[in-house]
């Protein structure tokens, strides 16, 4: 997406090789008009696979899956990040590394809204390791529900993440594809 690298480019900070900020349009400040973008586009890519609901993980998924709910015209789920290990009765959860913090936090859905059968598109921001979307995925396995697909914003496709969701037969679509974050340049794949 020509509109995402550019605006990557414009104010992304490369906090070293392996990790990239995009505080200024995603991850602290949101551009609404960007991300009503994205979600326009992320819909465009998977409407077709006529998903029932849209799920992400707090925090920063939120904007972007809320843009894409509302234009598939169905609702979004965000998993929460509990840090203490409790496990309700009512929740599918997962115990997830979290690539930038180097903690595990558990990430939590409620029963009520994930449902065997549902028809889930998975949105986040960035994808690293992948741990953060198997985490999710794992939560709809249990949930018996279906994965139609994953929508990241930024692949940072020097990781494994995409690659190794793509090598199960999973479909992933990313927006923009960096190949390298090396001597603090941007380099898109
Ligand atoms: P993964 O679980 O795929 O290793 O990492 C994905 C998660 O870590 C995303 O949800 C995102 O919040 C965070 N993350 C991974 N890499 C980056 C990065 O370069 N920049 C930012 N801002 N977040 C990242």
């Amino acid at each position: 997406m020509e509109l995402l690298k550019k605006r990557i480019q414009e104010v992304g900070v490369v906090v070293s090789d392996q990790v990239l900020k995009l505080d200024a349009i995603l991850n602290h400040q949101v551009d609404p008009v960007l991300v009503t973008e994205m979600g326009k586009e992320f819909a465009r890519l998977f409407v077709e696979t006529k998903p029932d609901k849209v799920m992400t993980v707090e925090s920063s998924g939120i904007a972007m899956a809320f843009a894409t709910a509302y234009e598939l015209g169905v609702p979004m789920v965000f998993a929460r990040r509990k840090k203490t290990p409790m496990m309700d009765q009512d929740t599918y959860s997962e115990r997830v590394p979290s690539f930038t913090k180097g903690i595990v936090t558990d990430i939590v859905v409620s029963t009520h809204y994930l449902k065997k059968g549902e028809r889930v598109l998975l949105i986040d921001d960035f994808i690293a390791n992948g741990d953060a979307a198997r985490g999710l995925i794992r939560i709809i396995e249990k949930a018996e529900a279906e994965l139609v697909g994953v929508g990241i914003a930024v692949e940072k496709a020097f990781q494994i993440g995409g690659s190794s969701l793509r090598e199960r037969g999973i479909r992933v679509e990313s927006l923009a594809r960096i190949s390298s974050l090396a001597n603090g340049r941007i380099e898109f794949v």
